[in-house]
C-alpha cells in the first residue's frame, strides 16, 4: 500500500459582508470536502485564496492590500469575490496572481485551486461535518436565501456584479438550516442582497420541504425556519409591503422581532435620484403598523450621507425622519463613489468634508434616540444568546443586537454561563449602545 502523502494546504483570507461569508463557507466546504487542508498562517500554505469584497472603494483598498500581503508572505495567490468582477483591476494592481474569479464563483474557484494544486486522491480524507465550514462562532451563522438583486440603486454596482435575484429552492435552505441547528447553532442570520424580493424571480412556485409543498416565498420560509427552535433574525429586508407578513410571526415568536431595513435617505428627491422609492410618509406609516402589531420590534437601518446633490434641506428631512422613526440602531455611510455606479454622473458632487461631517452629525443625532429607546428597556426581563464570558461577567446579545453591528448585552453576574447559552435576565441600566443585566435564572 503507497504511503499517504501530506494534505495539499491553502490559506485562507476572507474580506467584506456576510454575504462574502456565505461565499467563503462554500469554498472552504468544497476544499475540506476534496482533502485539501486549511492554513491559518501564509507560510503553511502552499497557495492562498482571498475573497475580496469591491463594495466601496476603501474596500477596494484593503482588498487590494491583501491580496499585496499575500503574494509578499507566500507568492501563489487565487483571487476572488466582488473585486474580481471589477475588470482588470486586481491584474493590473498584482499581475502575479494565479487566477482572478467572480463573486459567488465556487466552480471557478475550484478549477483554479484544481489547476495550480491538485488534490490528493485519498479515500481516507477527513468527512466534511454536514453543515459545511463555518466561519462564524459556533451558535450563530448567516444563512444566504439568495444571491442578485433587481434593483438598481444609482450608487450600487452589486447588480453588475452579481446579476439578478436569483432565488434559492426553499428545501435546501430548510435542510442547510435544519444541519446547522443540529451542529449547535443557535440564532440563524438571514442574509441576500434584497430578503423582501426572495422568491419574485420563481414567481413563488412550489417548492418542497421535507416532502411538504411549501411556496417559494419570505413569509413561508420564515415559519419553516421559526419551527427549528432558534432565533431567526432577517437582514437587508426592503421595505415592502409583504414585509407585513412577518410581523404576526414575530407576535407568536418565532422569529425575533427585528428588522434591518436599509432605508439609506428619507428626502424623496434624494431617494428619486438614488432610484428606491420615495414614499418617506408611507415608510413612516409602516413603521408605525409594525411597532403597533409587535411593540418589541426593533429596527435597524443604514444611511447614506452627502449623496450627490443633496441640500442641507434634504440632510434635515432626513434628520426629522430620524426622530419620526424613532429607530432604535442606525448605521451611516458617508456617501463613497463607488467606480463603475450611476450616482457618480450626477450633478452637485459634495466635498469629502461634507459628506462625512453630515455622517457624524446624523450619528450624532441618533445617539439621543438610540438612547431614550434603550432606557426603556431598563427594569424589564428579556431573554439573551452569551457570546463571551470574561473576568466581568457574561457578553450576552438580546433579539434587538445582532452579532458584530448592534449593541452588547453585559451579564454582570453571568459568570458561570457558557457560550451560546441562553439565558433570561433583568436589565438594571444602559448607556448609549449597550445594555446591563443581571441573571433572573438559567435556562
Ligand atoms: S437593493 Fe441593495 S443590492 Fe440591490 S441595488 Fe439597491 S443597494 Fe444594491
Amino acid at each position: 500500500m503507497s504511503r499517504r502523502k501530506q494534505a495539499p494546504t491553502v490559506g485562507f483570507v476572507s474580506l467584506g459582508c456576510p454575504k462574502a461569508t456565505v461565499d467563503a463557507e462554500q469554498i472552504l466546504t468544497r476544499l475540506r470536502a476534496e482533502g485539501y487542508a486549511i492554513s491559518s498562517t501564509y507560510d503553511g500554505a502552499d497557495l492562498v485564496v482571498v475573497n475580496t469584497c469591491g463594495f466601496i472603494d476603501a474596500a477596494v483598498n484593503d482588498s487590494l492590500e491583501a491580496i499585496g500581503e499575500a503574494l509578499t508572505e507566500n507568492g501563489r495567490v487565487i483571487v476572488t469575490g466582488c473585486l474580481g468582477a471589477k475588470g482588470d483591476i486586481v491584474r493590473t494592481t498584482h499581475p502575479k496572481v494565479l487566477a482572478v474569479t467572480g463573486p459567488h464563483a465556487l466552480a471557478e474557484v475550484m478549477g483554479a485551486v484544481h489547476e495550480h494544486l491538485p488534490p490528493l486522491h485519498d479515500p481516507f480524507v477527513d468527512l466534511v461535518p454536514p453543515q459545511g465550514i463555518k466561519l462564524t462562532p459556533e451558535h450563530y451563522a448567516y444563512l444566504k436565501i439568495s444571491e442578485g438583486c433587481n434593483h438598481r440603486c444609482s450608487f450600487c454596482i452589486i447588480p453588475a456584479l452579481r446579476g439578478d435575484l436569483v432565488s434559492r429552492p426553499i428545501g435546501d435552505i430548510v435542510e442547510e438550516a435544519g444541519k446547522l441547528v443540529d451542529a449547535g447553532v443557535k440564532e440563524l442570520l438571514i442574509v441576500s442582497q434584497d430578503t423582501s424580493a426572495y422568491g419574485v424571480d420563481v414567481k413563488y412556485r412550489t417548492g418542497f420541504v421535507g416532502g411538504r409543498p411549501v411556496k417559494t416565498r419570505l413569509s413561508e420560509l420564515a415559519r419553516e425556519l421559526g419551527q427549528l427552535g432558534v432565533w431567526v433574525r432577517m437582514h437587508y429586508v426592503y421595505p415592502y409591503p409583504n414585509v407585513d407578513d412577518l410581523l404576526p410571526l414575530m407576535a407568536e415568536g418565532r422569529i425575533l422581532p427585528y428588522l434591518d431595513v436599509p432605508f439609506q435617505h428619507a428626502s424623496p428627491r434624494i431617494l428619486k435620484l438614488m432610484k428606491r422609492p420615495g414614499d418617506v410618509e408611507k415608510v413612516l406609516d409602516r413603521v408605525a403598523a409594525w411597532r403597533r402589531a409587535v411593540p418589541d420590534l426593533t429596527i435597524r437601518s443604514t444611511f447614506i450621507t452627502g449623496f450627490p446633490g443633496e441640500t442641507e434641506q434634504d440632510f434635515d428631512e432626513l434628520l426629522q425622519f430620524l426622530d419620526a422613526a424613532g429607530l432604535d440602531r442606525v448605521g451611516a455611510f458617508a456617501f463613497s463613489p463607488v467606480e463603475g455606479a450611476a450616482a457618480n454622473e450626477l450633478p452637485g458632487a459634495l466635498p469629502e468634508a461634507v459628506r462625512e461631517q453630515r455622517r457624524a452629525r446624523l450619528m450624532q443625532h441618533q445617539e439621543d434616540i438610540s438612547t431614550r429607546r434603550l432606557e426603556q428597556r431598563i427594569g424589564r426581563t428579556i431573554q439573551v444568546l452569551v457570546d463571551d464570558i470574561d473576568e466581568e461577567g457574561a457578553i450576552a446579545r438580546s433579539s434587538a443586537d445582532a452579532p458584530e453591528i448592534d449593541g452588547i448585552v453585559y451579564v454582570t453576574d453571568g459568570h458561570d454561563l457558557e457560550i451560546g447559552d441562553f439565558a433570561t435576565v433583568t436589565v438594571t441600566d444602559c448607556d448609549v449602545h449597550d445594555l446591563f443585566a443581571t441573571l433572573e435564572s438559567p435556562e
